[in-house]
């Protein structure tokens, strides 16, 4: 009897101890994610406060290679087959975006699922189907919080990081949240950029999709931002129409505007929760909340347009040679083609058309390469009539071939200054990794080489590196 007892409890410790690594090695969330707001250690509250004999949770991550699961159940009241069993199930909802409850050999599940996520709770079949409305519902609320998980993370992420170091992005981010919970609203943030106002913190209830968009000049968050509009509760779609919101619901929209020394920097939507506007106490504390973050936003948009500044060729827009070499340094890809572009005898066209005539040249160069390279590829004026193309996974043939092609655009676009005609031709060098190096480093300095033997071979010509 002893025997058969200690053999359970071995069985009992073996299983706990896999259930125990198999979650721990999947959670791999970041230190410091706040607790409360997720599966964790709510799971088992959840199940304790059902008398449930489990609680289920398992998604769909693209940024991982497959997909996540979470489990908190009493082992000795489950079978290894029992727990895979609802395993499946739960998949299988997963996947179909079902929702229901359905008898299980132990026990009764209900789940629910939407957008790549599945939650549930093992009730025994002792359980009051009374409940099941309750059960239901704290299911949908646990799936809302699995769902927010990644911003949450990315959020912590950004906390962690010095002040002075904020992004736009996390800063608004963070707003966006703070807003949400302290409001239990959907929230949308903007800020007036350089070039419009943009969406730079959307809360865990709102469409993501609208992170970074530009908002039509006319839509009221975007004329709020600008100062243009008065702070005001609208009924109609604030944002004008940037993304085909299905989450939106009509309703009252309280748009705030965001200031910093009188100076309009940004604005927020806030859709109120049963039409009420905030009042009291709880407006005190929202009009505090903006007033912290607008000098945060500030000083994050202009690092960001500083940076901008420093890595941007203002006469082209393309990168400088700073830019160019931080977007090379920081390629994912290992593999892609380089190409170098020198304009033909420049100088002879400065000193015979004048210096706004080679810079308008410049502008015009700059054109073509863009319009002849894909969105993913990286242009850049790295020199004076200097000019550098990153191809990502692209070999050496394609590459050269682009250049042939850019190379064929300049010389038949006509091209003058007030009037006067004049011919532009550029010479091109053309490296690629793995074809000519195994490492990137070494692609600069051939596709340089290739370019100096384009020149010494009459210009006017694309050659590649190694020969
Ligand atoms: P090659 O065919 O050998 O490249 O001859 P090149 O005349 O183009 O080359 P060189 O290096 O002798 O002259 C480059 C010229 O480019 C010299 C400089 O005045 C001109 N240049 C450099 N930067 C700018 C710029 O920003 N604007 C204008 N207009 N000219 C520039
Ligand atoms: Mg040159
Ligand atoms: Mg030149």
């Amino acid at each position: 009897m002893t025997e058969v007892l200690t053999l359970a409890l071995f069985a009992a410790a073996g299983l706990a101890g896999w259930l125990l690594g198999r979650r721990q090695r999947r959670s791999g969330l970041h230190a410091g994610v706040a607790p409360h707001l997720l599966p964790d250690p709510a799971l088992e509250w959840l199940r304790r406060a059902h008398h449930a004999i489990g609680v289920w949770i398992t998604e769909l991550d693209p940024a991982e290679e497959g997909p996540k699961a979470e489990r908190i159940l009493e082992p000795e009241r489950l079978s290894v087959a029992q727990i895979v069993a609802v395993d499946r199930r739960l998949e299988r909802a997963r996947d179909q975006e079902q929702s229901g409850v359905e008898r299980m050999e132990s026990g009764m599940l209900v789940f629910h699922a939407q957008a790549g996520a599945a939650v549930g709770l093992l009730l025994s079949d002792g359980a009051e189907p009374v409940k099941l409305p309750v059960v239901e519902d704290d299911l949908r609320r646990l799936l809302e919080g699995v769902r927010r998980k990644p911003q949450i993370v990315a959020l912590t992420q950004a906390q962690a990081q010095e002040t002075s170091l904020e992004s736009v992005g996390s800063v608004g981010l963070r707003l966006a949240y703070q807003l949400e919970r302290n409001l239990d609203a959907q929230v949308v943030v903007a800020a007036l950029d350089t070039s419009g106002v943009r969406v730079i913190g959307v809360s865990g209830r709102g469409d993501r999709r609208l992170l970074d968009s530009f908002l039509p000049p006319e839509s009221d968050l975007a004329r709020v931002a600008q100062g243009s509009l008065e702070p005001f509760v609208s009924s109609g779609e604030p944002l004008g129409g940037v993304v085909p919101d299905r989450r939106s619901r009509p309703g009252s929209i309280l748009l705030l505007s965001m200031k910093r020394e009188h100076q309009a920097i940004g604005a927020v939507a806030i859709w109120l929760t049963g039409g009420r506007e905030p009042v009291g106490a709880a407006r005190a504390e929202l009009n505090e909340t903006l007033d912290n973050a607008a000098p945060r936003i500030y000083r994050a948009l202009l690092a960001d347009q500083q940076k901008r500044a420093a890595t941007i060729d203002p006469l082209t827009g393309l990168h400088n040679r700073r830019g160019f070499d931080e977007a090379f340094r920081l390629i994912s890809t290992k593999e892609g083609a380089l190409v170098y572009a020198d304009l033909d005898r420049f100088k002879n066209l400065n000193d015979t058309l004048g210096h706004p005539a080679g810079d308008a040249a410049l502008v015009h160069f700059a054109r073509i390469i863009r319009e002849q390279i894909r969105s993913g590829d990286v242009p850049g004026r790295i020199g004076g009539e200097e000019f550098a193309v990153w191809l990502p996974e692209t070999g050496l043939d394609l590459g050269a071939r682009i250049a042939e092609r850019i190379r064929l655009k300049l010389g038949t676009t006509a091209w003058d200054w007030r009037g006067r005609q004049w011919p532009l031709s550029a010479s091109f060098g053309v490296a690629a990794c793995p074809e000519t190096s195994r490492s990137l480093d070494n692609l600069p300095t051939q596709a340089d080489s290739a370019l100096y033997v384009a020149k010494r071979s009459g210009r006017n010509r694309v050659e590649k590196a190694g020969r």
